[in-house]
């Protein structure tokens, strides 16, 4: 699909959902399902799944994300799915994302890393990765003639969006597919996301293309506060660091949220 004609229906929904007498930003994004069709919350079960801090806790009752899907794979196959175990919600979150960034700008799958082990704790050299909260993301890239292919391994990209590594010489980071990943993911309303961390550069070079398309104001104010450069570790020029705040079920069974609450999350319901 050529630029222009995603944008172009993202505007066509709002309107068909605004003329519905919505009066929320619900159905400005394809990802946002009309009010009422949602999933009731806590549905799977009375165990807990995400406990304690990212960086320190546990997971109960997370499933595997498969390894192949019509839109999304895992980077290393069968081999990885061992570590590619998240909450619930974080599985549904990452198939959506994949389909719908797969079907409004076509082109190979979402390639995504680790998410947790089974029953989460430390994950190798990862600090966090420890309640199926978290998950990595291979970037959408092209190669050297232009054609979208499925990424290969974490290579670093430069503030041009160049492959840096002599493996992907030429190739370059696919500014479209990454924004729709992203857009996608700060409108989730479950999980909701708290931050996606990825270099300051390719940041700019994402939330320049958005603004050049007409991209929706609040998608822009969240995406500006939840993309963020990682002080304490990697840059993340070479892949996406997804997480998700606990949710409303789990935070009742221990789940530990850490850092800023952003202004558009919903506050949990006292009794
Ligand atoms: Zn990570």
């Amino acid at each position: 699909m050529r630029e222009g004609s995603p944008f172009g229906s993202a505007v066509a929904l709002a309107i068909a959902f605004a003329s519905a007498a919505s009066p929320s930003l619900a159905g400005t994004h394809p990802d946002v399902a009309p009010a009422g069709l949602g999933a009731a919350e806590g549905e799977y079960g009375a165990t807990a799944c995400s406990q304690g801090a990212a960086w320190n806790g546990r997971l109960q009752g997370g499933i595997p994300m498969e390894v192949k899907g019509e839109h999304h794979q895992l980077h290393g196959g069968r081999a990885r799915q061992r570590t590619a175990w998240g909450t619930p919600d974080m599985v549904a979150l990452l198939k959506r994302a994949a389909r719908v960034v797969g079907t409004s700008v076509e082109g190979p799958p979402l390639v995504l890393g680790s998410i947790s082990d089974q029953d989460g704790g430390k994950l190798g050299r990862h600090k966090s990765h420890q309640t199926g909260r978290d998950v990595d993301i291979l970037f959408y890239v092209t190669d050297p003639s232009g054609a979208r292919k499925r990424a290969l391994g974490f290579y670093e990209f430069d503030g041009q969006g160049n492959c840096l590594h002599k493996r992907c010489r030429g190739w370059t980071f696919d500014v479209q597919r990454n924004w729709w990943l992203v857009r996608t993911m700060v409108w989730s309303k479950r999980p909701e996301v708290q931050w996606i961390f990825v270099s300051d550069p390719l940041q700019r070079l994402m939330l320049a293309y958005a603004a050049r398309r007409g991209e929706h104001p609040e998608i822009m104010r969240r995406a500006k506060k939840v993309m963020a450069e990682p002080g304490n570790s990697s840059p993340h020029a070479d892949h996406f660091h997804v997480r998700a705040y606990c949710s409303a079920a789990d935070k009742r069974r221990g789940c530990r949220d850490g850092g800023p609450m952003w202004d558009w999350i919903r506050k949990p319901a006292r009794n």
